[in-house]
């Protein structure tokens, strides 16, 4: 039996010849073969000029996800192993220290909407494509083989299931275990409960913009002007020695904090004091669980609050930090959402810049797709002109080793991180 054909129009943008790996409705000229949903269908150009091999669903607007550029490859139980094994094998070549991870980052491994994070012994895997769904007993059983964990954990639940025409789904692959693990990330410790956190848990994506926050939180009482005596203490200025041993480290103010992440490193590097805000009472208690974990908590405060109105409460009340973080949730969830996206990072960064004191620094984050770099960074910029700001780029980031970018597909490169140094104009 031949595999159903799916031609594609002769004027189309050769996106898919160049990386990306989704095909449009609009882009199919005809159909040949009767292919049902989840099927696998031949992707060839206006001549019959084969390109890639695909999982067909004609219910999205993703019709067809490229998961071969191989003629020969035979789209079956094997396959499916291999590119999980190979998958893991590139995390362990790059981080290699790292226990907790993800492994599999859907088209950017050539597994499309396949998302499978591990939390130590734990592994947690998320659906979002039909081609997938019904072949997920293949990567249930492919995991078992290379992990050997404690327990499959599925975390289906996410609307965008239902653009695939798919239902949510959430719980044990097989048998019950313990939800909790415990992250260990560059010598911190998290614990997180994989039933329990946003999306699957914890967001490793940001490990090495983390890690990039060591050489920033030191230094500070000197430059806000504690001095040493000539027993080189840091003195009070009636010339009275400080004990605090954070004395010269960063006063930091994480917003949007969920896990704490950001705390916790900022307290490992060592800060003298964090204040995390989330508007979310679980989040809040989740960050003072790690803070207590790792032995930070007399580091640390929390606030249960929404940060567009702290932080311009903190305005008013003329507060400053040394560090101000800013890692909010995709404020875009669509293309058509954007601009009042951008208004809302605006804001939040307009008032977090307020705070800096001169030549502290900023850090702040996107994870909206849909927000280019490029857009990222002028939303900033009318920020820094309305606070009457000097912005010079430190660092600029994205997402980390774990995971991986198509050049062909800018969906998989959708987290922008840049850390600024914050001068009065
Ligand atoms: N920095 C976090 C990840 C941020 S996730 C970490 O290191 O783990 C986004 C967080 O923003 C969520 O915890 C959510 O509760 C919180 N949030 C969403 N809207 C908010 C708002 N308006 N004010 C404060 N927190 C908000």
């Amino acid at each position: 039996m031949s595999v159903p054909k799916a031609y594609l129009k002769k004027n189309r943008k050769k996106r898919l010849e160049h990386g990306h790996p989704w095909v449009f409705p609009g882009e199919i000229e005809k159909i040949e073969g009767d292919p049902k949903g989840g099927d696998v269908v031949h992707i060839v150009n206006h001549v019959g000029h084969f390109l890639a091999q695909g999982f067909y669903n004609p219910r999205s607007q993703l019709i067809i996800r490229v998961v071969s550029y191989s003629e020969e490859q035979e789209i079956d139980q094997e396959m499916f192993y291999q590119k999980i094994e190979q998958a893991w094998k590139r995390r362990q070549w790059l981080v290699p220290e790292a226990k907790s991870c993800r492994v599999v980052h859907g088209e950017a491994d050539f597994l499309p909407g396949l998302i499978i994070d591990k939390y130590d012994d734990i592994l947690v895997v998320q659906i979002l494509s039909l081609g997938i769904e019904i072949r997920r007993q293949w990567v249930y059983d492919a995991l078992m083989k290379i992990f050997k964990p404690r327990g499959i954990y599925e975390r289906s639940d996410v609307p965008v299931r239902k653009l695939e025409g798919l239902e949510l789904r959430e719980g044990f692959v097989n048998e019950p275990f313990d939800t909790t693990a415990t992250v260990i990330e560059n010598g911190i410790k998290i614990s997180v409960d994989v039933a329990e956190g946003q999306k699957t848990g914890y967001f490793f994506d940001q490990r090495e913009n983390r890690a990039a926050l060591k050489p920033l939180i030191t230094g500070w009482g000197l430059k806000n002007g504690i001095e040493l005596n000539e027993e080189g203490l840091p003195v009070d200025p009636k010339g009275k020695v400080i004990k605090n041993p954070f004395w010269n480290g960063a006063e930091v103010l994480d917003c949007f904090s969920h896990t704490g992440s950001f705390m916790l490193h900022s307290c490992l590097y060592g800060a003298k004091k964090v204040t995390c805000v989330d508007i979310s009472d679980k989040a809040i208690e989740m960050a003072k669980g790690n803070a207590l974990l790792n032995g930070f908590l007399h580091r640390t405060e929390f606030i249960a609050a929404n940060a567009f109105d702290y932080l311009r409460e903190q305005v008013n009340a003329k507060r400053k930090w040394d560090i101000v973080i800013l890692d909010p949730p995709a404020f875009a969830k669509n293309r058509q959402a954007i601009e009042g996206a951008v208004r809302g990072y605006k804001e939040i960064n307009l008032q977090g810049m307020k705070l800096v004191r001169n030549q502290g620094i900023l850090i702040t984050a996107s994870c909206s797709y849909h927000l280019s770099s490029a857009r990222f960074f002028s939303m900033l910029q009318e920020a820094a002109a309305d606070a009457h700001k000097v912005l010079r780029l430190v660092e600029f980031k994205r997402a980390g080793l774990d995971h991986p970018v198509l050049l062909g597909s800018e969906e998989t490169d959708y987290l922008k991180f840049a850390i600024f140094e914050v001068f009065n104009r």
